[in-house]
């Protein structure tokens, strides 16, 4: 084992405060990385406040954070992908079990025996897993991502969620050019679904309850812009849309969105409210619509993401912040007040 400093929340009420905290040692296997920016993702804040107590209890202490970028320090002597000095990536996931049928099919995140980078039983500490908010980490190389060299490193970190939970459901559902694609929430994962949308060539309409982002979405790659509080606005889409993607972190009108759909059309929900969501079923009926959830994406398909972000030259739109503002941070989140992600800047933690 060794120290490593992190920010970590000591109760759903308690805010993120400095500790220091173990790290094993690397196996074989493992890969040590010294990070350098993780982003905040909106699940860090749902985790530390215990607001998924029913579904993912939290465990405290927590320690968030899944979108980490950093070099890589040491490498166990399996270790065939990395060398010191490499940049590497690590999102939601840490390990899985390698066996089971999602495994195979590059489904890590169904696997029954994930684990997730932060707030699960770790196996090799008997505690739980611990998160980006830290100057390093430690991951088993299957689960260890490689930086295209083009890309801002701040502005990547965020691609470990809110890239891949965004690009994996448009490419499961198909999402081609000339498809009329809408993006409901323009936070984190909404804005990088815009970019991605566009990049597939897509018409896309973004949803926002925030008239001070229309003039950004348009800029990100948004094609119309609809406030999703207008009424006469919301109505001239109905029946349209060949696939919606909804990334609202609160409660809100799920029908509205479904009945904008077209004949087969899909709406899939990343975003997760803490509470259920009532559905209309007619309005699924009405033109065999489909409503579905979609959850982070695959390794294999992580790393296409990336490769897709270093092509078409994609990363987040980032506000950097020192780890010292964190608990501000986390407050203007619930107040959709960020564009469009806080990545962290690790210096901050490693000058404490
Ligand atoms: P975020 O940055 O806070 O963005 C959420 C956006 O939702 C806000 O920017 C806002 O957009 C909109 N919104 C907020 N409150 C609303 C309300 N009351 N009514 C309507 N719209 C509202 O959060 P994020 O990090 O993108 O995460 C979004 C959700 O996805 C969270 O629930 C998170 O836990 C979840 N998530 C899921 C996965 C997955 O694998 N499925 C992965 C990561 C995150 P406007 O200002 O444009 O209205
Ligand atoms: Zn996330």
């Amino acid at each position: 084992m060794h120290k490593a400093k992190a920010w970590s929340a000591a109760s759903p009420t308690s805010g993120l405060a400095p500790t220091t905290i173990d790290r094993r040692e690397p196996t074989e296997t493992d890969v040590q990385i010294e990070i350098l920016f993780c982003g905040i993702c909106h699940s860090d804040l749902h985790q530390v406040r215990n607001e998924w107590k029913d579904v993912m209890p939290t465990a405290y202490p927590c320690i968030p954070g899944h979108e980490i970028v950093g070099r890589v320090t040491q490498v166990g002597s399996a270790v065939k992908k990395f060398k010191p000095g490499d940049l590497a990536a690590v999102g939601c996931m840490v390990d899985s079990d390698g066996t089971c049928a999602s495994c195979k099919d590059g489904l890590e995140q169904f696997c029954p025996n994930l684990t997730l980078t932060y707030n699960f039983p770790d196996k090799h500490t008997g505690g739980v897993t611990y998160g980006g908010y830290s100057d390093s980490i430690v991951v088993d190389q299957r689960f260890v991502l490689r930086v295209p060299e083009n890309l801002d490193l701040a502005g990547t970190a965020p691609l470990l969620c809110a890239g891949i939970t965004t690009y994996s459901p448009m490419r499961h559902w198909n999402v081609t050019g000339g498809q009329k694609v809408g993006v409901v929430g323009l936070g984190g994962l909404g804005h990088m679904a815009v970019k991605i949308a566009h990049a597939l060539g897509a018409h896309v309409v973004v949803f926002t309850t925030s008239p001070s982002k229309k003039d950004d979405a348009l800029r990100l790659g948004a094609d119309e812009i609809i406030l999703s509080r207008n009424a006469d606005e919301m109505k001239k889409h109905a029946g349209s849309f060949d696939f919606i993607l909804d990334a609202v972190a609160a409660q809100h009108d799920i029908n509205a969105y479904i009945n904008m759909l077209r004949r087969d059309g899909h709406i899939v929900m990343v975003g997760a409210p803490d509470q259920p969501l009532p559905v209309s079923v007619f309005g699924l009926l009405m033109g065999r619509r489909s409503l579905s959830g979609s959850l982070i994406g695959g390794i294999a398909e992580t790393q296409e993401m990336l490769d897709f972000c270093g092509q078409h030259n994609i990363t987040a739109d980032v506000e950097v912040i020192p780890i010292q503002k964190v608990n501000e941070a986390y407050e203007r989140l619930v107040k959709s007040d960020v564009k469009y992600r806080f990545s962290i800047d690790m210096a901050s933690l490693r000058s404490e």
